[in-house]
């Protein structure tokens, strides 16, 4: 019998991406089994009106620059050609039809999201086309997480599934930040990406 293909989708504006999304979806990678992971940078993001979302080329490039030489890694530009408003309910519908009823999809985001998660379009097919995974940094308040996952199984039937990543205590706004202040961000990030935001003035 052919083995059910195990996709890992990685959502983030990655703005930029750092080792924390990497190491996330490393982690995720070999805790659930997945054959690949595939970074979707997102394109125009509904939620991200209170500060300017640096170009999604930009983003795209650095996210290519970043997974380069791990072979289980992918990026897509399937939300950043869309136009419009970029919901992961589109997405995740358009990964299904391209990769067919033998694979299972994982989308993988920080648990902050789980948060918002009621709020996303059509929430409830979201959660019956994938499982969520919901990757929390070191410190999180994890009892306030599980509340969460409590109300969303009762109110959908559907488990999202925690997944503590040691070592993701990094953060894209605070990357931008010591950009901004002309601070070091050497070892935050892959030293490809951080040679491009120096050398395309990203963030100053
Ligand atoms: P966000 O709200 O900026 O991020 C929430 C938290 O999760 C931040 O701490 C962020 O850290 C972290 N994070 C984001 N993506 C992560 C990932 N893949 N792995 C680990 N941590 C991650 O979230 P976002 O990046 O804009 O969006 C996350 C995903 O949710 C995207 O795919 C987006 O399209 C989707 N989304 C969909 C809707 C909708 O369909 N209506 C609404 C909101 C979000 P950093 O800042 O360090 O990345």
């Amino acid at each position: 019998m052919k083995k059910t293909n195990r996709v890992g989708i990685m959502g983030g504006t990655f703005d930029p991406i750092h080792y924390g999304h990497l190491v996330t979806a490393e982690a995720a990678r070999i805790n659930f089994g997945l054959d690949e992971v595939v970074f979707i940078p997102t394109g125009n993001p509904p939620h991200k009106k209170d500060y300017n979302v640096t170009p999604a080329e930009d983003r795209y490039l650095m996210t290519v620059l970043a997974i380069n030489n791990n072979p289980y890694f992918k990026v897509s530009r399937i939300e950043i050609e869309r136009p419009g408003y970029t919901y992961t309910v589109d997405t995740l519908k358009q990964l299904g039809e391209e990769y067919g009823p033998g694979t299972s999809l994982f989308f993988i985001s920080g648990a902050d999201a789980v948060f918002d998660i009621l709020t996303w379009k059509d929430v409830d097919e979201v959660l019956n086309y994938c499982t969520f995974i919901a990757a929390t940094r070191p410190r999180y308040p994890v009892k306030k997480l599980e509340e969460k996952l409590k109300e969303i199984k009762e109110l959908y039937g559907k488990e999202v599934i925690p997944l503590q990543v040691p070592g993701m205590d990094i953060s894209s706004t605070d990357i931008r930040n010591r950009v901004n202040k002309g601070l070091s961000i050497r070892y935050l990030l892959p030293e490809e990406v951080r040679k491009y935001i120096d050398k395309s003035g990203l963030y100053r």
